[in-house]
């Protein structure tokens, strides 16, 4: 049954994001609370959140720590300003952010959302060059099917065609790496698929045509969540290292969705042992409680900021709300639960038994692949006669029905639950999935 909307909520206000507006509101579907693994609809229901609200709440839903944190921060210092001011909070989170980026990335910029980093993240990056005289340095290279947010630095560098049409020219300059999802080679690959590191070497012929002394940075997602769980082939990542590092390109991980977690460690760096230059995270800094978002810089990049007079700043860039006081204590009051409950090991440990359990799908009607590592599945449809995305929209509305939360992005439903899930947990979650599979044919 849909939910209807509470009675006081009037429809027509919200313009609702990635949302097809006029269709929701014909039959909304509406979260009024959340405890742990569950959501509670409008309607009284107990949804199984299968997808960590937006890939966002690793530590499960109401979280006291966090929320009393929240709390005493408000009350003590609701707002301070971090231009030419500071509290101490974002100096303590950052040095605790740190102890779990990979190796000598130690600085930290802070932002409000995985688009603020990736734009953050490529500013540093132009910047970095000009401040090395590397100034013709310009042209940014993203990749087919990439999810970076809606700045325009972001769509630009993406690669989801949705995503970009409407809004015209983008910035120039920037070119795109073929996207690493090969159903023919690699469907129903265990963990990382074993065929496409080529698609790497896509880099060198860029280099070759425009000239590495044009080119700033690549940007990649590790793993491509919102595209629909794209893992990336054996050995693609340290092959775009490689060459980042022989052409002085900068590499730039955005892990918003891979951070804190979600593929087993706190990183994806650290999970598939490659550095990039640059990191982005947010979601699960916070456990999704606070907008807030991380870049997290090479000590190197950092010190050729720090070679000018000292007088001046360093990057003129910034947020009215960059270490806000109270996103830092939700943050803080997140990374005690990761380290304390052990959250990373939790999902690492259970790894093999969330991977059997989704391949248990794989029979299914119009199931075509299965991609999942970590904590994390993406199931790929048949592509529906009426047109991309139908039939996942359908399982997803079913499974709604039946009561989980999945999450459908073109002819994949992704699931990511969160790191506190259990053994049970995961099988109410495949069986409410598969019977939604089952109904939607
Ligand atoms: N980068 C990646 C990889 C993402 O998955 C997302 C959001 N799903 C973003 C950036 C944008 O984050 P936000 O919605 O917080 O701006």
């Amino acid at each position: 049954m849909a939910n209807d909307l509470h009675p006081t909520a009037s429809p027509d206000h919200f313009w609702m994001p990635f949302t097809a507006n006029r269709q929701f509101k014909a039959g909304p579907r509406l979260l009024e609370s959340a405890e742990g693994l569950y959501y509670t609809a409008s309607d009284g229901r107990q949804i199984l959140d299968g997808t960590a609200g937006l890939w966002c709440c690793n530590a499960g839903h109401g979280r006291r720590e966090i929320s009393e944190a929240v709390s005493r921060q408000i009350a003590k210092m609701d707002f301070a300003p971090t231009f030419q001011m500071g509290h101490p909070l974002p100096f303590e989170l950052a040095e605790q952010l740190s102890r779990i980026t990979p190796p000598g990335l130690n600085r930290v910029f802070f932002t409000n959302s995985g688009s603020e980093s990736v734009d953050t993240a490529l500013k540093v990056a132009l910047a970095y060059q000009r401040a090395i005289g590397q100034g013709t340095r310009t042209r940014l290279i993203g990749r087919e099917l990439a999810y970076h947010g809606v700045g325009f630095g972001g769509i630009s560098v993406g690669g989801m065609p949705n995503n970009r049409r409407a809004f015209g020219a983008l910035l120039p300059g920037v070119d795109h790496l073929p996207h690493t999802l090969d159903l023919q080679r690699n469907a129903f690959s265990r963990g990382l698929p074993q065929y496409g590191v080529e698609r790497a070497d896509e880099l060198e012929r860029l280099v070759t045509l425009h000239g590495a002394e044009n080119i700033a940075a690549v940007i990649v997602e590790p793993m491509s969540g919102s595209a629909g769980v794209i893992l990336p082939p054996l050995g693609y990542l340290q092959r775009l290292r490689e060459i980042t590092a022989k052409h002085g390109i900068l590499l730039i991980f955005d892990e918003v969705i891979t951070g804190f977690g979600r593929v087993g460690k706190a990183f994806a760096a650290e999970r598939w042992g490659v550095t990039p230059d640059i990191l982005t995270c947010a979601k699960g800094l916070t456990n999704g409680a606070v907008p807030m978002g991380a870049v997290c810089v090479a000590d190197h990049l950092f010190e050729a900021f720090m070679s000018g007079p000292e007088s001046a700043i360093e990057f003129f860039h910034g947020y009215t709300y960059s270490g806000h006081p109270v996103a830092c204590a939700a943050a803080l009051a997140t990374l005690e639960i990761y380290r304390n409950e052990q959250l990373f090991e939790k999902a690492i440990a259970l790894e093999d038994y969330w991977q059997d359990a989704l391949f248990s799908l794989r029979s299914l009607p119009n199931v075509i692949d299965i991609r999942t590592v970590g904590l994390v599945g993406g199931l790929q449809f048949a592509p529906h006669a009426d047109g991309v995305g139908k039939r996942a929209y359908e399982v997803f509305r079913q499974s709604f029905e039946n009561g989980l939360l999945v999450r459908a992005s073109g002819d994949t439903i992704a699931l990511s639950p969160a790191l506190i899930v259990d053994k049970p947990q995961i099988d109410a979650m495949i069986a409410r999935f598969a019977d939604a599979i089952r109904t939607a044919g």
